[in-house]
């Protein structure tokens, strides 16, 4: 065993206070460790679909050249999503993951003294990038499930150099319409950069939804985030893009790391944003899954929450562990929202028809596992 030292260098203590990202459990885990096959994982906000078969096809023919360093700057899929987009070229830059454009925005724009606005509760990455950079976090609760854009912009300071938004919002799928994006953007001073996360912008329905697209050319700094891990099926390539004015995208080009996407990635994402039939099945699947569990709650008189993403926040009125874990012993993973604050919910994503009924019936089973468990 290594021993551990004791006079080392020394952890700032803002490092030292951070909790490691703990994400929701993989079924390879949940075999491992209680013995359970055929599990379910409604945990991560994943496509059940797996991946576009394009993008897998896309991928197998460049795996014979991976002994090279992937396009730097990812030339062909920045100029796909500019012609899908209808954007210049000079505003996309991709990320591993929409989770590495969130450490580089904070790595240019933030230093110590600094803070930014997180409303809460909210994905929770944001409150880890913030700290890296030693900036503080000045969290603002959420209002009836939904971001709080009042509230935010009383908490605007003058170390203020950045505010996240989620819309949908993780974990509540709730979103902020047009409109009150607008009037936010009207008040907020122009010092502060707009992350505006769209991890689940492609489910939403509602026609009031402000797309970040629409704001590239906005006289302030806008930063939509987007991804390939959700509805694009490609969560274990690790790949993401962001939309902004070309003097961010200079910037964080400056605290890139070198070749950050990977050569699969690249090729899987740009047959993935060609399959736009893909696209439409997902959607309807999710749609359809959306109804079905809602329908099955009602049924139930479990509480939950309209949403216009994949995933649904549900009430359970006991502790969420206790039911996160009754419903793993019977093989559906979900995410229990304690780490939000949430004591009392869990999260849990639209999978495949049989997916979303092994967690129903899961559900009606955890009352009766949970008292005879405390019998
Ligand atoms: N933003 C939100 C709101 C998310 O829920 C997630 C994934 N859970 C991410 C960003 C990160 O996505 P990616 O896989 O692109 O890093």
């Amino acid at each position: 065993m290594v021993k551990s030292y004791s006079n080392g260098p020394s952890v700032p203590d803002y490092i030292l206070k951070l909790k490691p990202y703990l994400p929701g459990k993989p079924i390879e885990a949940l075999e491992r460790e209680y013995g359970i096959h055929n599990a379910v994982k409604l945990a991560s906000n994943e496509n059940p679909l797996g991946p576009s078969p394009k993008a897998v096809a896309a991928m197998r023919a460049v795996l014979a050249t991976v002994n090279r360093y992937p396009d730097d700057g990812g030339h062909d899929l920045v100029h796909q999503l500019a012609d899908y987009l209808h954007l210049s070229p000079d505003t996309i830059i991709l990320g591993n993951g929409s989770d590495e454009l969130l450490t580089m925005l904070t790595r240019a724009f933030l230093q110590p003294g600094d803070n930014a606005i997180i409303p809460q509760p909210t994905f929770l990455m944001y409150e880890s990038v913030v700290r890296w950079n030693g900036a503080e976090s000045r969290f603002v609760p959420l209002k009836d499930l939904s971001i709080d854009l009042e509230a935010l912009l009383d908490n605007v300071n003058e170390r203020t150099r950045m505010v996240f938004l989620c819309n949908p919002n993780n974990p509540t799928g709730t979103i902020f319409n047009k409109a009150s994006f607008d009037t936010f953007l009207d008040r907020l001073s122009s010092r502060v950069v707009v992350v505006l996360d769209e991890a689940y912008g492609e489910f939403v329905q509602s026609p009031d939804y402000p797309r970040g697209t629409d704001y590239i050319d906005h006289d302030r700094a806008i930063v939509t985030l987007r991804t390939f891990s959700k509805i694009y099926g490609l969560a274990g390539l690790r790949i993401g893009y962001g939309l902004m004015a070309p003097n961010i995208v200079r910037h964080l080009h400056r605290v890139r790391i070198p070749f950050n996407v990977n050569l699969p990635a690249q090729a899987a994402a740009v047959a993935a944003l060609k399959d736009h039939g893909f696209r439409k099945k997902t959607r309807q699947l999710v749609q359809d899954g959306l109804k079905t569990i809602a329908k099955a709650l009602d049924d139930m008189g479990i509480e939950y929450f309209p949403t216009e993403a994949n995933f649904f926040l549900i009430n359970v009125k006991t502790s969420a562990d206790d039911v996160y874990e009754a419903l793993l012993r019977q093989g559906v993973i979900v995410r229990s929202m304690a780490a939000y604050g949430y004591s009392e919910y869990i999260r849990v994503n639209i999978g495949l028809p049989e997916e979303n009924k092994r967690l129903i019936d899961a559900l009606a089973e955890c009352k009766t596992i949970l008292s005879e468990r405390d019998r």
